[in-house]
């Protein structure tokens, strides 16, 4: 199941891709005419929050599908007049941000002596969310350096307080892809990341939501491309705290809730690391993409 939130002649509805992902079925419209034992949810995050129920309604409307004329309740992903936003597109909190969770990473960002020892945390305001496609603003008159990170980001789907890393996987919803646009000048300048990590635009996520039940036993792999060219590789095996160790660590004393975003950290290959320096340019397209979680495209304006 991929679920999508997507704009169709100007209005918003949710979604999700049919098995060879050439189609986005408009769950709504679904629930609709099969007729409905649950709130029929208006955004990903009220879905989220309907956890299991939400599940089993749209496993349940599936098979009510099959019986029918799909085209009658689906769009072509490429129709011109759909749009796919960020799946959730204004995020309730702050978005949760590893950083320096890939031993190469910290090190380009440094020197060895940057591998952290704890988890290490900051945030990016709701507002810097963008969809696909999207274009990232340059915010020229403050910033020269800005930077790409290519990540997996989990999405929490079940409420938890001191979560067992046996047990973290429960807690998950579903994958996404995001990329941590950061103004490496303003990051060094005002010590505390907040401000270099949160200007508008800079959190393009998506282009879907995977539930987790797709990528289960699956070693994600992660790819950032900027024109083409392959700049960051990475796969979750090499991250220096685990899924589980991020969510349990967190959660010990900081309440983790259905919607809640949690970008895992980056693989070395960003800009800043290279000598000279590979900062973005306008008209720069940056392509993430995990096989089994899509591809998120944007382009810096
Ligand atoms: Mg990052």
């Amino acid at each position: 199941m991929r679920f999508v939130t997507f704009e169709y002649k100007g209005e918003q509805r949710i979604g999700m891709l049919n098995e060879d992902q050439t189609r986005v079925i408009d769950l709504e419209k679904v629930f609709n005419e099969k007729g409905n034992n649950v709130n029929i949810p208006s955004s990903l995050l009220e879905a989220i929050d309907q956890g299991e129920t939400f599940i089993h309604e749209v496993t349940v409307s599936m098979d009510w599908l099959e019986a029918r004329n799909i085209e009658n309740y689906s769009f072509f992903l490429n129709e011109p007049e759909l749009k796919l936003l960020a799946p959730i597109p204004r995020p309730r909190k702050n978005i949760f941000c590893v950083g320096k969770n890939y031993a190469a990473h910290a090190i380009e960002m440094g020197s060895v002596a940057d591998i952290p020892e704890h988890l290490l945390m900051f945030t990016k305001a709701p507002t810097t969310v963008i969809g696909t496609e999207e274009t990232v603003l340059n915010h020229a008159h403050i910033t020269s350096q800005l930077d790409y990170e290519g990540e997996i980001a989990i999405i929490i789907g079940k409420k938890g307080t001191a979560i067992k890393e046996e047990e973290a996987f429960d807690y998950i919803f579903g994958y996404t892809l995001l990329n941590d646009i950061t103004a490496r000048d303003l990051q060094k300048k005002h010590k505390q990341f907040f401000l270099g990590k949160s200007l508008d635009t800079t959190c393009p996520m998506g282009p879907w939501i995977t539930h987790t039940s797709l990528v289960k036993d699956s070693v994600l792999e992660i790819e950032t491309k900027v024109n083409g060219e392959l700049r960051q590789k990475g796969s979750i095996e090499q991250m220096i705290f685990s899924i589980p160790t991020i969510l349990s660590v967190i959660s010990q004393g900081m309440t983790l809730e259905p919607g809640d975003i949690i970008a895992t950290g980056t693989p070395s290959g960003v800009g800043s690391g290279f000598k000279p320096p590979k900062y973005l340019k306008s008209g720069d397209q940056i392509e993430v993409r995990v096989d089994e979680l899509g591809v998120l495209k944007n382009t810096i304006q």
